[in-house]
């Protein structure tokens, strides 16, 4: 059965001490909540996975990378291997966050690729789908919601498809404030789930953790959480401070 997920993602943010001082409080936090009912993820830049990596081995939480290569390995000048991340400790990678999509121009199928490196690896993938705000308004959201999840995920076969995980986050949503109301988050996540449903099957279905992104806080975590389909999420600003993101971990 699919487990509760909230993974942080510092994005490029932090200095070296700074990332120190917060995993360290992190960790710390993490003692005096009963987090049993869900794991725990923390997200930093590439040079400081392996320090946030050293700290969860005594931690309750796992490491996360935001980003990785779809090469394997090679004249790829200032790229990050997937068997690199392996090699740190690194349990589960973002992949396809809207912000990778519209700076860096990650194609559906450029994504593919890069979930298809971290299997090999045994890293679990958190592949991000997301309309803007102009797909949402014109009513096309579905759709594109669909043919990123058809185009960079419905490759793999019923066995991998259940050792990835899906992040719902709407691009308007993200460091807006404007977080999706519960019934928006919840007809999306439905939606995904039942595309896999269709494609696998309702095994499938019930294995994949669907998480939600988008200016999710300590406030509208528990709400948003106790939603069917919503086994948690991605947080990005509030996971820069240890204690609101804690107090989103511990809103199941
Ligand atoms: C994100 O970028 O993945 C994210 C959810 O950001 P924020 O929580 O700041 O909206």
């Amino acid at each position: 059965m699919r487990r509760n997920i909230v993974a942080g993602n510092w994005k490029m943010n932090k200095l070296f001490s700074d990332a120190d001082d917060l995993v360290n409080a992190i960790a710390e936090e993490l003692r005096s909540y009963d987090t049993s009912d869900v794991d725990v993820i923390v997200c930093p830049p590439f040079p400081y996975l392996e320090l946030v990596s050293d700290v969860s081995e005594d931690g309750d939480f796992f490491t996360g990378a935001q980003n990785v290569s779809k090469f394997e390995n090679g004249a790829y000048t200032g790229e990050v291997s997937a068997t690199m991340l392996k090699s740190l400790g690194v349990d589960y990678c973002i992949v396809g966050h809207s912000e990778r999509r519209k700076y860096f121009k990650e194609t559906n199928q450029d994504i593919a690729q890069k979930i298809d490196r971290l299997l090999n690896e045994d890293i679990t993938p958190i592949m991000c789908v997301g309309e803007s705000l102009d797909e949402r308004e014109s009513g096309r959201y579905l759709e594109v919601i669909r043919t990123q999840i058809e185009e960079g995920i419905f490759h793999l076969s019923a066995d991998d498809m259940q050792r990835c995980i899906i992040a719902y986050e709407p691009v308007w949503a993200i460091g807006t404030g404007h977080t999706a109301t519960k019934e928006q988050a919840q007809e999306v996540h439905a939606f995904i789930r039942n595309l896999i449903r269709e494609k696998y099957n309702d095994d499938v279905a019930q294995e994949v953790s669907i998480l939600y992104g988008g200016s999710c806080n300590p406030t509208n975590a528990k709400e948003l959480f106790a939603m069917e389909d919503i086994d948690g999420g991605l947080i990005g600003g509030a996971s820069l401070k240890h204690k609101d993101f804690i107090e989103i971990a511990s809103s199941f």
